[in-house]
């Protein structure tokens, strides 16, 4: 906690975590990157950031000792880069109050990189366009180029081409954290040794095609890392069996594993379901959160609110 003074000038910013729908990989690239198709949606479940100015230097607080303090986290990364691209002498405090599973699929990491580099963007008065902010978050990971989006979208690439859909998905997410961390590194090392079958099977198309005519397709939707993932954790498979029966037993629309896990998820077009599967979940032992999806314009509003875009507010 910071002083009264300090705290006044602060700014805090929430930043959202995302459940992949869907997810393809397609193969390899020659930048040695996935080829991917995935379909990114946010959820209200998120962490806290509040920038204090420094004199000089970037410093990391977080409440959880899983997430580095240093140069490695995302965050760290994401102000230095806004500082050499704006020539920014100030310096930053970063303090993060995690509340997102980490490596758990959920990006929180890339999540916490992009809100910095709008807020920073916003605080140092830079005046980036989304252009110049893109290119930055695409040097700092695949997924991080979405958080600046936010919503139900496409992502395409290596994940970092985001497309909005038209038609924004309004549901309750029961979220799961099996509380069992999965190297994203060995499931997609899996997956190009072939362990896992995968055929093209433009199942992510089909769901945006059906969602221009208005039907939900989520029975379409399918994460091609899941099974790579329990391959590699098969402590975890009857885990997620577990799971999977409680989600779908109350009524699931989706019931699918995040990017490479290990949080696992259920859509809910009901409040109802979602109450009786978060109950009968933590009554198994599980550390559950349940959720809302987050349109694009709810997204985005949650920015503009924190920033302060219609008031004129900013530390200053
Ligand atoms: P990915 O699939 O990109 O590896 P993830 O979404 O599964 O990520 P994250 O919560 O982003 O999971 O954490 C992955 C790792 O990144 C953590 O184990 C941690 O060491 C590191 N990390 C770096 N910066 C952060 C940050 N700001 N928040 C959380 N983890 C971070």
């Amino acid at each position: 906690m910071g002083s009264p003074l300090s705290r006044a000038k602060g700014l805090t910013v929430p930043s959202f975590a995302k459940v992949n729908l869907g997810l393809e990989v397609l193969g390899t690239r020659e930048d040695g990157y996935h080829e991917l198709r995935t379909l990114f949606q946010s959820i209200d479940l998120h962490d806290r950031i509040t920038l204090r100015p420094l004199p000089r230097g970037i410093v990391i607080e977080c409440d959880h000792p899983g997430v580095p303090r240093d140069e490695t986290n995302l965050a760290w990364r994401a102000a230095e880069s806004l500082k050499r691209r704006g020539g920014v002498s100030a310096g930053v405090a970063i303090r993060i109050d995690k509340r997102i599973p980490i490596a758990g699929g959920l990006g929180g990491g890339s999540s916490n990189a992009a809100a910095v580099l709008v807020a920073l963007n916003r605080v140092w008065r830079l005046g980036l366009g989304p252009d110049d902010l893109h290119r930055l978050a695409r040097r700092l990971g695949a997924d991080v180029p979405f958080f600046l989006v936010g919503g139900t979208a496409l992502g395409l690439a290596r994940g970092d081409e985001v497309y909005p859909l038209r038609r924004q998905v309004k549901a309750q997410v029961v979220l799961v954290d099996p509380g069992r961390p999965v190297s994203t590194a060995a499931v997609f090392a899996r997956v190009d040794a072939g362990l896992t079958h995968r055929e093209n099977s433009y199942t992510i198309f089909r769901f945006v095609s059906r969602d221009l005519e208005g039907v939900e397709a989520f029975p379409l939707l399918a994460n091609d890392l899941e099974q790579a993932a329990l391959e590699e954790a098969p402590d975890l498979a009857r885990t997620v069996g577990r799971i999977r029966g409680s989600l779908v037993r109350e009524g699931a629309l989706l019931a699918a594993l995040s990017g490479s896990g290990s949080s696992f998820f259920g859509m809910f077009d009901d409040v109802q379901r979602a109450r009786r599967a978060h109950a009968a979940l933590e009554s198994q032992g599980f550390a559950v959160h349940r959720c809302r999806t987050l349109s694009l314009d709810q997204y985005r509003g949650a920015w503009a609110r924190a920033l302060g875009y219609n008031s004129g507010r900013s530390w200053r």
